[in-house]
């Protein structure tokens, strides 16, 4: 009998558990009460995130300042010694705060109108005036990882390498016409382009190798962001010759089989660009074709970052369609236009069976599009099931954090319950290799059948042990579960 009690009580504990899950009313928060809470709160990972877009202000012009690099005082730019004439060493800029603040205001959206340039016109031309110095991708990596970590978030997957810089010359040299997929790319395979897959995996090497130098990994001193795991999206750009752009969509695919760092393929440069505009369907189709709709190679890709301001109707009515239908994207970066789609319901619902994330930016979408609150998406997504996550697009940029995002989306509708979907989103829709944690990914009422009864424990037991331990996927959702519970547990 007394066993039979034990037994039960044991019972009533397992199923009392979600019971008394907390689910704070995030929406009656002050704001300073909301910010420490997001802060604190493990939000999983981040999925959509530009490597040099991430980067402050402040750590450019102080690499530009150890470097002995220059800064042009008309432009607001960094630029190459020497140093002469409207060029001043960086140096002297971090001593005229005049100067140091309009640096500032030059590589963000900080100060509306600055330079009379719109939002859109400011966000995209910053990335020209911040040069990055490849020498110095690694600091700008570490900065990114421990920022991760200081707001207890331990998955990233960045956007960081578009192929090397002899990628040009051999395209160039290489014959084919890009309406002949086949064909172009056999001569492009035939020219070597699958052999710079080994300068992206060494790039990738002495980013890492500075990246963990800069954190003392391995060291006592260890820094937090060593316990970030990383994985990189090769990427496309939708501006270039369309010829250059198949070239890296192939690279990108070969990367993911090259480095198990390198999960998937994206596409960047502005959307509403008259080349990207006029290659747009064009590109759909390269994507298909070369990651064989997105079964050799994951794909994520920027679609439906527009509005009527920044491009015509035509160009809104179907850039997330082809996206996800032509080129088989798994997940979708911005898809702020949706709403404006043609058949924009059943599109949604097509894309909340087939488990389609939608990568929501929502301070990037104010300050380029100036889509925000109540216009945006992001509810109506939700309320039609589309899986969504949360992430900061270039925080460097918009002066912004994935904390600040996550107490954002409170003020745009979201509860406690859609910001841990988004956290959890965040691992399960990464493309880590390996099965994941969850049976149901999105709605996460089901566990793995071999790890049932035992997420948010400490450590994992028999048949769950194997599965973490053969999967990257599950041991991200194993952490994040067990930051979960624990953060649950201290709420008031
Ligand atoms: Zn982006």
């Amino acid at each position: 009998m007394k066993r039979i009690a034990r037994l039960f009580g044991w019972l009533t504990l397992l199923i009392a558990v979600p019971a008394i899950a907390a689910t704070p009313d995030v929406a009656a928060l002050s704001p300073p009460a909301l910010s420490a809470l997001t802060r604190a709160f493990p939000k999983g990972g981040e999925l959509h995130l530009h490597l040099s877009g991430a980067v402050y202000g402040e750590s450019f012009i102080k690499w530009a300042a150890e470097d002995g690099r220059c800064i042009d005082t008309d432009a607001l730019s960094i630029e190459q010694p020497p140093c002469a004439g409207k060029l001043k060493p960086a140096a002297e800029a971090q001593a005229d705060l005049d100067l140091y603040h309009a640096m500032l205001d030059s590589f963000s959206v900080r100060h509306p109108g600055f330079r009379d340039r719109s939002g859109h016109d400011q966000f995209f031309s910053t990335f020209s005036r911040f040069s990055f110095g490849r020498s110095r991708r690694g600091d700008g990596l570490a900065e990114v990882m421990d920022r991760a970590a200081a707001q207890n978030t331990f998955y990233l997957e960045l956007m960081a390498f578009g192929g090397p810089q002899t990628l040009g010359p051999l395209v160039n040299a290489a014959p084919g016409d890009v309406n002949d997929f086949p064909a172009l790319k056999a001569s492009l395979s035939a020219a070597g382009l699958e052999k710079l897959t080994a300068d992206m995996v060494a790039e990738t090497d002495a980013m890492e190798a500075r990246a963990r130098t800069v954190m003392a990994c391995g060291t006592p001193a260890a820094r937090p962001g060593c316990q970030v795991t990383v994985r990189y999206l090769a990427f496309a750009s939708r501006n270039a010759p369309a010829k250059i752009t198949f070239a890296q969509i192939q690279l990108g695919v070969a990367m993911t089989r090259a480095d198990p760092r390198f999960v998937g393929v994206q596409v960047l440069t502005p959307e509403d660009d008259p080349v990207a505009v006029a290659n747009y369907a064009l590109v759909a189709r390269m994507f298909d074709f070369l990651s064989d709709h997105g079964r050799s190679a994951p794909l994520a890709l920027h679609a439906g970052e527009l509005t009527l301001a920044v491009a015509t109707p035509e160009a809104l009515r179907d850039h997330v369609a082809q996206a996800f239908r032509v080129s088989g994207a798994r997940r979708i970066g911005h898809g702020t236009d949706i709403a404006h789609e043609d058949g924009a319901e059943a599109l949604a619902r097509e894309m909340a069976a087939a488990k389609v994330l939608v990568e929501v930016n929502l301070s990037s979408n104010a300050a380029i599009l100036q889509v925000k609150g109540a216009d945006h998406p992001y509810g109506w997504l939700r309320a039609r099931d589309v899986p969504v996550s949360l992430s900061t697009d270039d925080p460097g940029v918009s002066r912004t954090d994935l904390s600040t995002e996550y107490a954002l989306a409170v003020r745009y509708g979201a509860d406690y319950a859609a910001l841990k979907a988004s956290a959890r989103n965040a691992l399960a829709f990464s493309f880590l290799a390996g099965d994941g944690l969850w049976a149901d990914p999105g709605a996460y009422r089901t566990p793995a059948a071999s790890c049932r009864g035992q997420i948010g424990r400490a450590e994992p037991a028999g048949a769950c042990a194997a599965l973490i331990a053969a999967s990257d996927k599950a041991r991200e959702q194993w952490r994040h579960e067990a930051l979960l519970a624990r953060f649950e547990a201290d709420l008031p």
